[in-house]
């Protein structure tokens, strides 16, 4: 996605090689990779003006995206032995199209529900969640 908004380097931080078509995507998109790890990113405290690279080099950049993964820290989760999925996101807890868990009766809303965080998404599984929650107790499943 970031290509689309202007020139884009790839930073490995000597972590990870693309290879085969992730590499040729990469390639297509006229992503640049850089495998040499940053060290410091150095700016005005309002912008970036470079980043340090452990090479000794200094590259400019405009603006820094990085990919956190989200990890479960609730301890609520391993005790409701609540099945989870690993993505390159990070981990999330399984459910199904109506937002219940493995575990019967238990719903499941908002990042922890889903690969892609985001407001919206949240809103909308929280949403899909209550539903079929009091759904479960008018019915009894
Ligand atoms: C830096 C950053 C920028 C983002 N930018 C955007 C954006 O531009 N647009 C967008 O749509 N999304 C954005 N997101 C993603 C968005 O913030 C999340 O997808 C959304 O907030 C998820 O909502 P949630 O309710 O699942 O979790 P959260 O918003 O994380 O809410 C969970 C709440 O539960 C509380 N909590 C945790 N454990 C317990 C406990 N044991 N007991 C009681 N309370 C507890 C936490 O304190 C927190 O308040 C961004 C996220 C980050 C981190």
């Amino acid at each position: 996605m970031i290509p689309d908004w202007g020139a884009t380097t790839l930073f490995t931080q000597g972590q990870y090689k693309p290879e085969g078509e992730v590499l040729d995507h990469l390639h297509q998109r006229g992503v640049s990779l850089e495998e040499s790890a940053i060290v410091r990113v150095v700016g005005d405290g309002e912008h970036i003006q470079h980043v340090e690279l452990a090479d000794g080099r200094q590259t400019a950049i405009q603006g820094l995206y990085v990919a956190p993964q989200v990890t479960i820290t609730s301890p609520i989760v391993a005790k409701l032995k609540l099945e989870t999925v690993e993505t390159p996101m990070g981990t999330h807890i399984k459910v199904d199209e109506f937002k219940e868990s493995s575990t019967a009766g238990v719903f499941v809303a908002g990042d922890l529900s889903n690969p892609m965080q985001n407001g919206t998404f949240a809103i909308a599984s929280g949403t899909m969640a209550g539903v079929a929650a009091h759904r479960a107790l008018m019915f009894n499943h």
